[in-house]
């Protein structure tokens, strides 16, 4: 045995911030209507499924995959709109994305803010890559609070500020003006995270062109390709040139290159099926609204927040009916007793209406 080594031990050697962190959680699934993840529950037609399978069955699997993903990269601006003079940089998931901007402006105290409750992984990342985090609390409609964001921006000048448009999980679109003023106001970068553009009435590209600090984050999984884990960032050339350097050079292999080319060729299929998910959020909200004792929010997502006395045990009684959604109780304090569903098929939807009611009655 080595003596240099050997009283090395995991608590010894790493990072003390990471010995903190829990790593994220995913349950497992099989068996359950799953409603936990906000994944697209439709399939794609079978002519198209078809094709594709042809399409692999010739891939070069044997080579790299293209590293500018020039094709792929084509047909995303294609179904995106981009203003002129823009461009994207794509991420293996827009996680990924999260982090080489985070890598990008990681100086000796940066700071990282976002508001809370939001998605998890800017507050995760931010500990990642060593820099400081600060969540400026929604109101209690789960609203932008304008004047407590300006002012953590004016004490902490941030770096990089995370606002996802809508925001998960709660599911609101935050007012278009307070972001404007939060993008004017901010020192560093704003990237306004449209994971559930989609589903959502509003976006942010067309303001790429209006402000040098703004850039738009998307992602394709929650529009059907979660499984192929792609994302993307859009910007000017002068930021995306910065933070190419630190995407790895094959971050999307050859089969979400090709596949995810093929889907965004029948962008209306998806989009369709975007819809019909809307018209069933909305079908879910009027359900969810009908049980008493039930506070659902409005969303702009293919998810639905509601809050539910016992939300746990509820959550444990639709998990023994055979239905998986998320339970948030326990994680943030804005979110006692707060449980979201993801917004799957009619069908789906009818069978969870039903196991909450029933869950709801065995408690009472
Ligand atoms: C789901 C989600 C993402 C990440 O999606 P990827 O699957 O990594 O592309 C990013 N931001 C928000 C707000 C999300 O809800």
């Amino acid at each position: 045995m080595s003596s240099a080594s050997s009283a090395v031990t995991p608590t010894s050697l790493i990072r003390t911030e990471i010995q903190a962190l829990h790593a994220y959680h995913v349950p497992p699934s099989t068996g359950f209507i799953k409603l936990d993840a906000m994944e697209n529950p439709y399939l794609l037609p079978q002519t198209l499924r078809d094709e594709i399978a042809r399409m692999v069955a010739d891939a070069a699997i044997n080579r790299y995959p293209d590293a500018g993903a020039h094709e792929l990269k084509a047909h995303i601006r294609s179904v995106t709109n981009l203003p002129s003079g823009m461009d994207v940089l794509l991420g293996n998931g827009s996680d990924e994305i999260i982090q080489v901007l985070a890598m990008a402006v990681a100086k000796p105290g940066a700071v990282l803010l976002s508001v809370e409750p939001s998605f998890v992984m800017y507050k995760m990342i931010a500990a990642f890559t060593g820099m400081r985090y600060v969540g400026v609390p929604l109101t209690q409609d789960f609203s932008l609070d304008l004047q407590a964001t300006l002012d953590a921006i004016k004490r902490e000048q941030p770096a990089l500020v995370f606002l996802a448009y809508p925001n998960n999980p709660t599911g609101n679109l935050f007012d278009a003006e307070a972001v404007k003023r939060i993008i004017e106001a901010s020192p560093g970068l704003v990237v306004v995270d449209e994971a559930y553009y989609a589903f959502a009435s509003d976006s942010f590209i067309p303001q790429l062109a209006h402000y040098d600090n703004l850039l738009v984050m998307r992602t394709f999984s929650k529009l059907g390709m979660a499984g192929l884990r792609l994302g993307f960032l859009a910007g000017s050339t002068a930021w995306l040139a910065q933070l190419e350097k630190l995407r790895l050079p094959y971050n999307v292999g050859v089969l979400p290159q090709l596949v995810a080319s093929k889907l965004l060729q029948h962008h209306d299929i998806l989009l369709a099926q975007a819809a019909s998910i809307k018209q069933e959020r909305t079908r879910l909200m009027s359900g969810l609204s009908a049980i008493t004792g039930v506070k659902a929010y409005p969303s702009e997502a293919n998810f639905i927040l509601f809050r539910v006395a016992k939300a746990t045990q509820i959550f444990e009684g639709l998990k023994q009916r055979g239905v998986l959604i998320k339970n948030l109780n326990g994680g943030h304090p804005a979110l006692t007793d707060c449980l979201r569903v993801t917004v799957g098929t009619p069908e789906e939807g009818a069978r969870f209406i039903t196991a909450l009611q029933d869950s709801i009655n065995q408690l009472a």
